[in-house]
Order: C-alpha cells, then sequence, then structure tokens
C-alpha cells in the first residue's frame, strides 16, 4: 500500500466510536421512508397486472445469472411473499437448466439473449429482473417494455443519462412500471436514519460524509467501460449519492469532484480507482464522499452532523449488518442494530415491487429517479475532468 494510499485511506475512514442501546422496532418494513423529500407518490395509469389481480404472486424473469442474481435476489424471492421466479434468461443452457430445476421453473421458460424478446408469449412472466452489467440494462429494459413486461432493473440504472431518457420512454409508451433497485431505500436501518434526521434528532442538519469501496479483482467487467459506464462511482459511490440527497431530503446544488488513479497495475485503464466528491445542497448543507475501488470498506459509512448531535450508519449498505448509531447533546447514546439477514432485502424489494405491480402504485425509485443520479454522476464526472465545480439546475 503506497503512501497516497494510505493517506487516501486516512481521509476517507475517521470515525467516532458511539454505543449503548436504544432500538425501537422498525416501523414496516415494506412502507419505505414516508417522511423523504425525494419521493415519489404519483400513481401512473398502467393498468392492473393480470396475475396480480387476481391475488397471484408477481412472477419474475430473471435476466442474467450472475453474483447478485443467484447470490441475493432469487434466495430472496424464495423467502419473499408475492414473487416467485417464473423464467431465466441466461447465455448458458446448462447452468440455466441446472438453476432453473432448483427453483421450480420450467425448460421451457428459460431463455437466452437472442430469443428474450419472446418472453412477450409468457403469461407467467409479470416483470422481469435486469441483472447484467451496467451497459446492457438500457437495451434488456427497453425490450422487456416492448414486451408487455414490467422491469426491476439493477442500479446504476444506465451508462448515460440519453439511454434513462430512453428506458423511461420505452415503460411509458408501454404502459409498465420501472423500478430502480436500490434496496436501501427500503432498508429498516437506512429508513430509521432518515425518520429520526426529519424529526430533528440531530438538530439542524450540517454535513453529510459517506464512503463506499472495495478492492476490485482484474478482468472484472467493472472495469470495461463500455459494459460498466463508469468506475466505483457507477458502481459503488452511487450508494453515497443516494444516502446523501435521503438523508438530507434535498437535491444538490453544485458539484466539485476529484478523480484519481493510485494503483498502476493495468487494472485501471479504462475507468478511475477513485473518486472524492463534494455536494453543496440549496439549504446550505455540505457532503463530502468518496468511492475507490483500491479498498475494501465492507458495507460503506454514512454520517449526518447537526447542530445538536451526530448519527452514523457503519456498515451502511451492506447485504446484511446495518447498524445505526448516534449521539446528542444532553441525551442517551443511540443504537440501533434490527439483525436482518441477507437475503431479505432482496425479498423486501420484489415484494415492494410485486406490490407497486398489483396495487398499480409508482415504486419510490422509479426511473426518474435513477435518472437523478445519472445526471449528478455526469456532473461528478464533468467536474473531474473540467477541474471545476458544476451548477446544477433545478
Ligand atoms: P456478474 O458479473 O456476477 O453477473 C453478470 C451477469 O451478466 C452474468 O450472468 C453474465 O453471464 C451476464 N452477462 C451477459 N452478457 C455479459 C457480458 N457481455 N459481460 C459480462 N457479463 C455478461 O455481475 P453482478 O455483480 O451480479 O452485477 C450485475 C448488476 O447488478 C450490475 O448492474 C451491478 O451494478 C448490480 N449489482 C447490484 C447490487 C445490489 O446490491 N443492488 C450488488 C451487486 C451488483
Amino acid at each position: 500500500m503506497g503512501n497516497s494510499r494510505r493517506e487516501f485511506l486516512k481521509q476517507l475512514a475517521s470515525t467516532t466510536a458511539l454505543a449503548t442501546a436504544l432500538a425501537p422496532a422498525s416501523s414496516n418494513f415494506l412502507m419505505g421512508e414516508s417522511s423523504a423529500a425525494i419521493h415519489s407518490d404519483a400513481a401512473n395509469s398502467a393498468q392492473t397486472n393480470g396475475n396480480a389481480a387476481n391475488g397471484k404472486k408477481i412472477g419474475y424473469c430473471i435476466v442474467g445469472l450472475g453474483r447478485i442474481s443467484m447470490g441475493q435476489f432469487m434466495p430472496g424471492v424464495r423467502i419473499s411473499q408475492q414473487s416467485k421466479i417464473v423464467a431465466l434468461v441466461s447465455g448458458h443452457r446448462p447452468k440455466a437448466e441446472r438453476v432453473a430445476d432448483q427453483y421450480g421453473v420450467s425448460h421451457s421458460a428459460i431463455y437466452n439473449y437472442e430469443n428474450y424478446d419472446t418472453i412477450h408469449n409468457n403469461p407467467e412472466i409479470d416483470a422481469v429482473y435486469i441483472a447484467l452489467p451496467n451497459g446492457m440494462h438500457a437495451e434488456y429494459t427497453i425490450r422487456a417494455a416492448k414486451a408487455g413486461k414490467h422491469v426491476l432493473c439493477e442500479k446504476p440504472m444506465a451508462n448515460t443519462v440519453e439511454e434513462c431518457e430512453q428506458m423511461i420512454a420505452a415503460c411509458k409508451q408501454a404502459n409498465r412500471k420501472l423500478m430502480i433497485a436500490y434496496r436501501c431505500r427500503y432498508e429498516p436501518t437506512n429508513l430509521k436514519a432518515i425518520e429520526l434526521l426529519r424529526q430533528g434528532y440531530a438538530g439542524k442538519l450540517l454535513a453529510i460524509d459517506s464512503s463506499n469501496g472495495f478492492n476490485i479483482r482484474p478482468g472484472e467487467w467493472r472495469l470495461n467501460k463500455k459494459l460498466a459506464g463508469g468506475g466505483p462511482l457507477f458502481d459503488v459511490g452511487i450508494y453515497s449519492i443516494q444516502a446523501a440527497r435521503y438523508l438530507t431530503g434535498e437535491e444538490p446544488a453544485e458539484v466539485q469532484a476529484y478523480s484519481s488513479v493510485t494503483d498502476h497495475d493495468g487494472r485501471f485503464t479504462e475507468v478511475e480507482e477513485n473518486v472524492v466528491w463534494n455536494f453543496r445542497f440549496p439549504s446550505g448543507v455540505l457532503a463530502s464522499c468518496a468511492t475507490t475501488y483500491g479498498s475494501n470498506f465492507i458495507g460503506g459509512y454514512a454520517r449526518a452532523v447537526g447542530s445538536k448531535g451526530m448519527l452514523e450508519l457503519n456498515p451502511a449498505f451492506g447485504y446484511q449488518g446495518q447498524h445505526l448509531t448516534g449521539k446528542t447533546e444532553g441525551s442517551q447514546p443511540l443504537d440501533i442494530n434490527y439483525h436482518i439477514p441477507a437475503p431479505k432485502q432482496f425479498a423486501v424489494e420484489a415484494d415492494y415491487f410485486a406490490g407497486c405491480i398489483a396495487e398499480n402504485k409508482e415504486p419510490k425509485t422509479d426511473g426518474e429517479e435513477g435518472l437523478r443520479d445519472q445526471r449528478l454522476m455526469a456532473a461528478i464526472y464533468q467536474s473531474c475532468a473540467d477541474g471545476r465545480s458544476i451548477k446544477l439546475v433545478g
């Protein structure tokens, strides 16, 4: 580990240790952060899905049998209440048949990337879950919408702002719902932090501090610009962008960012290794965020500092183990750990979208929400390239 790395980590890792118990139970795992300002309640005019209307589970077609789908989402659906897996899309037929047998999926409901559009003819499929490299999200979302299916698409929404706009337009035209899989927006510890901050737990909010990252292996598609769209910012920095927005409930007015490569070991020829950025929010709250592909953060963290004290989610973004601590002047320290094991977050996410389909509600993390982050990531990269701050409109 070089000096520059050490400095970078030191900058990222200054943490306050806080403890002791006071853990109100999570209100309702499925409710979402009703008090968050970034929240879309607008119901759309899509027709209620046939299976949902019949009170049946929503049928998901899994697109891409990689780590997140096989390791988390599919096991999550297995323990869900309103969701089931009814079809698979894979380029590897023997593997898909093995997975189909594990989940009771008919071999006739295994598709590949060429005949994917024929999911149109399968009425068991209500929605697709897209777990492909980022650069493929737009194409497979648009094709699903054209096939008449709702779309739950992994983050980041796509490679570019234009792709996000095309995805939104395609789903709107087909009258299908589009949700971006921001699972932390449905996770009780993150929701509790939002609730406490909105109630004034930390007083007047002053600053946010958040980081997330991991040490990437060579050869990953995440290091390929065409497949990944960007570096750690797109992959894991996006969690800190989300946290800065949902903890403040505001949209950034200005961004200043820097990127760097400190490990010249051949991994970072197409995407950056490190990004740090600041957001200035309209109220005056400042956020300081960092992301890296050069160090393991194990779940990342997010802190909110206010006039009366502070709240810390650490880890904040992992598949399990979220921990919320807080300390304010003159009160007992706060320590909340809901002990929710993986893959529960994914069961909740699958069921939340199933509920949106069944009740004809617009998801809280819809395409517009994914687009907001995509615009911010574009502004962060622009700031890195131009060496100046970028003012954000509207
Ligand atoms: P992965 O590499 O494990 O899986 C990718 C899948 O895409 C594989 O099944 C692979 O065969 C398939 N694929 C099809 N064409 C491909 C191509 N040209 N190159 C590479 N793979 C191709 O990736 P992953 O870690 O599962 O990530 C998939 C998506 O899920 C990404 O968008 C990522 O950002 C997102 N993700 C989300 C979370 C979360 O917590 N929400 C966590 C990890 C990943």
